[in-house]
């Protein structure tokens, strides 16, 4: 289970975590390339751009700076005609105005790969075009990051939109769709930089870029614009899209197959944890979930309910229509029973025809109630039929600690409470009917019981931990002394003293009963001896012998040799057996019971009246001594009827010449009635109970009650 259980864990693990981890990598670092290729291609081109424009603003500084004012005309035979520009004090106020005034109001220093260069936003444009494209400048997010004076990493702050008008354009709008929209520009400033550049290729950014004039007291702003070349930025464009294609591509497939996994990984799952035969969840899958859902630290404080659920009749429903059939009926108990119980409680199909459930419990009485009507539900499910269904409950209270806290369960095996609830279940036999049976701690005691007695008897036979007490029995008539039964006590140094009901059941069952029987015969016989050789006025003592023990074909001989050993007459021995015994093989139980007689050994009837009775059996047996069961005198018997019962039972041992002993006699009247009718002993709590050897000494000296 515990292998199984790991390999579970380990499907149920993979994929999914696995997967989560590598596409968050593979995302990080698609992020990283996409910005790094960003960073690397912004820094080529602006900053290269930049350092154009800054020449540019330094030669203008330098014929200004030659000149002798600013004039208006100062540029026009140069290069420089037409171009606006400022001219600034070293506190950046207006000096001079050159056409139109759009620098901004704050200065930039960006660090172009040696120098800062001082750059102001162009306050009125904010769009650039390009082809059918143009381009919305974010200006604080592009000085921002011109700021950072981080040569290398800057961000250009711009998104791309399309411009709808563009899309229709035609030959003749050309000027509009490709100029450098700065300040509605001369038509001869497109001629200007159609002659410059590739009237295609060109993107510019409007930018105020400053230089020192006359040694720094002042500072000339131009106004310029940052050309960018339309095939770098396609490639750069379609770089980017590639990449990026490249990379969601990887992202999705590594997702796809994250799902593909996982719907593996479910199915799988589902297989490893489902009965084939009736599609229910499988024992598997109550050990794994069943601990899970117990052992978690938020359930600590619920009571749970294990549950062994059965359908009794299984066998037989199989045995009349088909094992098919029989698998379909699970199915839909199953279904039902699924049905019935909530989400967070489990069902699965344990064995056969046993489910085992996981129920949130209640008091005993509130678990009780929904079993009871759960089994209602399913008894009528393939009707015209009447299904019998029995539950065995283990409830799990919480657990606490030294201090009275409530800790996890986490020493929980659901295996072990599992087989609880179905020791509770076995209490309830097959012709019970449905029902529903309870745990309890007992019931665990009683097995670990029979495991010690299991380990202890033999050594508790050698070392005479066993005694022999022995109950005398009267006549009632004249309440002498007439005989004794010699009945087991257990004097255990780690257990006390223990009664046979506790053990004699036990020994029955694992065979050791016969070495009991024995030891109890040879004390018997080793104890009248000893007693007759005291002197003292021996009576017969009866010795009860298992029903077990007549599967020897040997057994009178054996008791013969047995007593003859001791040196004791036989005829003080009477051998009891149990009125059962002579179920199992008749005509054997003759020859023993003959020979027996042979032997000089009395022989009686157990028991009788109890269980099954075998007044027919009475006549074949040659039997010397009739013990009426105690039940006789209990209870319902004990009335008028069963006074008849006794009466007559006294009537046919007699006629059979058989001797009766009453046994269980508690009250004066039964002694009376008993006395009356012509009983010959009696042997209970009236006269005396089983006592140790010494005090039965005492008693026959005294020989009457
Ligand atoms: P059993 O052979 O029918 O023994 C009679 C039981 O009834 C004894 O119980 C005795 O103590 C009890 N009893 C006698 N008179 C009264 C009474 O007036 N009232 C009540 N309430 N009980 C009375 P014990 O000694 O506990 O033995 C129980 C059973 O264990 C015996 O029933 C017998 O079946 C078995 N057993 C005891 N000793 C041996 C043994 O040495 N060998 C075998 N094979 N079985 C033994
Ligand atoms: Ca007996
Ligand atoms: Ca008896």
């Amino acid at each position: 289970m515990d292998k199984n259980r790991k390999v579970y864990k380990k499907i149920n693990r993979s994929g999914i975590v696995g997967t989560i981890i590598r596409v968050v990598l593979f995302s990080s670092l698609a992020g990283l390339i996409l910005y790094f290729v960003y960073a690397e291609f912004v820094s080529y081109i602006l900053l290269s751009k930049l350092s154009t424009e800054y020449e540019k603003a330094v030669g203008m500084a330098e014929i200004y700076d030659k000149a002798s004012d600013t004039d208006a005309e100062l540029f026009n035979d140069t290069e420089y005609a037409g171009t606006d520009y400022i001219i600034m004090d070293g506190s950046g106020e207006r000096k001079y105005v050159s056409g139109e005034d759009t620098c901004g109001k704050n200065s930039y220093a960006v660090d172009n790969y040696l120098r800062p260069v001082v750059v102001y936003q162009d306050t009125k444009t904010d769009t650039i075009n390009f082809g059918k494209r143009s381009l919305k400048i974010n200006w604080p997010a592009f000085f921002k990051e011109m700021e950072k004076q981080n040569a290398g990493k800057f961000q250009l702050g711009f998104d791309i939109t399309t411009d709808k008008k563009d899309r229709d354009d035609d030959d003749d709008d050309e000027d509009e769709d490709y100029g450098i929209v700065i300040n509605e520009p001369t038509s001869e400033d497109y001629e200007k930089i159609a002659q410059l550049y590739d009237e295609d290729q060109l993107v510019a950014m409007p930018i105020w870029v400053c230089a020192d004039a006359n040694g720094g007291s002042e500072k000339l702003a131009r106004r310029s614009a940052i050309y960018v070349n339309m095939k770098d930025l396609t490639i750069f464009v379609e770089l980017y899209i590639a990449v990026g294609l490249i990379i969601f591509i990887l992202i999705v497939s590594l997702i796809a197959n994250a799902i593909k996994a996982l719907i593996q990984k479910r199915r799988i799952t589902s297989l490893f944890t489902t009965d084939a035969a009736t599609g229910a969840k499988n024992w598997m899958y109550y050990i794994i979930k069943g601990e899970d859902l117990i052992k978690k630290r938020r359930n600590a404080r619920v009571p749970f309910a294990i549950v062994n659920l059965c359908f009794v009749n299984y066998r037989n429903y199989c045995l009349c229509h088909s094992v098919q059939d029989g698998e379909k009926l699970l199915t839909a108990i199953y279904r039902r029973t699924v049905h019935t119980i909530n989400p967070n409680e489990i069902c699965a199909r344990a064995s056969s025809s046993n489910f085992a459930l996981v129920l949130r419990g209640g008091s005993d009485e509130e678990i009780k109630q929904r079993l009871d009507s759960l089994i209602q539900g399913l008894s009528t499910i393939n009707q015209p039929h009447t299904l019998t269904f029995q539950a065995g409950v283990n409830v799990l209270r919480p657990n606490t600690d030294a201090a009275g806290r409530t800790v996890r369960r986490n020493a929980l095996n659901l295996e072990t409470e599992y087989n609880n609830a179905c020791s509770a279940r076995a209490k309830l036999s097959d012709t019970d009917g449905s029902g529903v049976a309870f745990f309890d701690d007992r019931l665990v005691d009683e097995e670990k019981w029979v495991d010690i007695v299991h380990e202890k008897q033999q050594q508790a036979l050698m070392n005479e931990e066993f005694q022999v007490y022995y109950q005398p029995k009267y006549d009632p008539r004249t309440n002498e002394l007439k005989g004794a039964e010699a009945l087991i006590r257990w004097a255990s140094p780690e257990y006390g003293f223990v009664t046979p009901y506790r053990i004699i059941p036990i020994f029955e069952k694992n065979g050791f009963i016969t070495a009991i029987d024995d030891y109890m015969i040879t004390h018997v016989a080793r104890h009248q001896k000893m007693w007759l050789d005291k002197g003292l006025k021996c009576v017969p003592v009866s010795v009860n012998v298992s029903r077990a023990h007549f599967a020897d074909n040997n057994l009178a001989e054996h008791i013969r040799d047995l007593v003859d050993r001791e040196g004791a007459p036989r005829n003080l021995i009477e051998i009891e057996l149990t009125e059962s015994a002579f179920f199992d093989d008749k005509r054997a139980m003759i020859e023993t019971i003959k020979k027996l007689k042979d032997y000089g050994f009395m022989v009686s009837m157990d028991d009788f009246g109890a269980g099954y009775s075998s007044l027919n059996s009475l006549k074949d047996m040659p039997l010397d001594v009739l013990k009426l069961d105690a039940d006789f005198f209990r209870g319902e018997n004990a009335g008028e009827r069963g006074e008849i019962v006794v009466s007559e039972a006294i009537k046919l041992a007699k006629s059979l010449h058989m001797k009766t002993v009453a046994e269980g006699v508690e009250e004066k009247d039964q002694v009376d009635f008993l006395a009356a009718q012509g009983c010959d002993m009696i042997q209970g709590y009236y006269f005396a109970k089983p006592m140790p050897m010494s005090d039965y000494e005492t008693r026959m000296q005294g020989a009457t009650a």
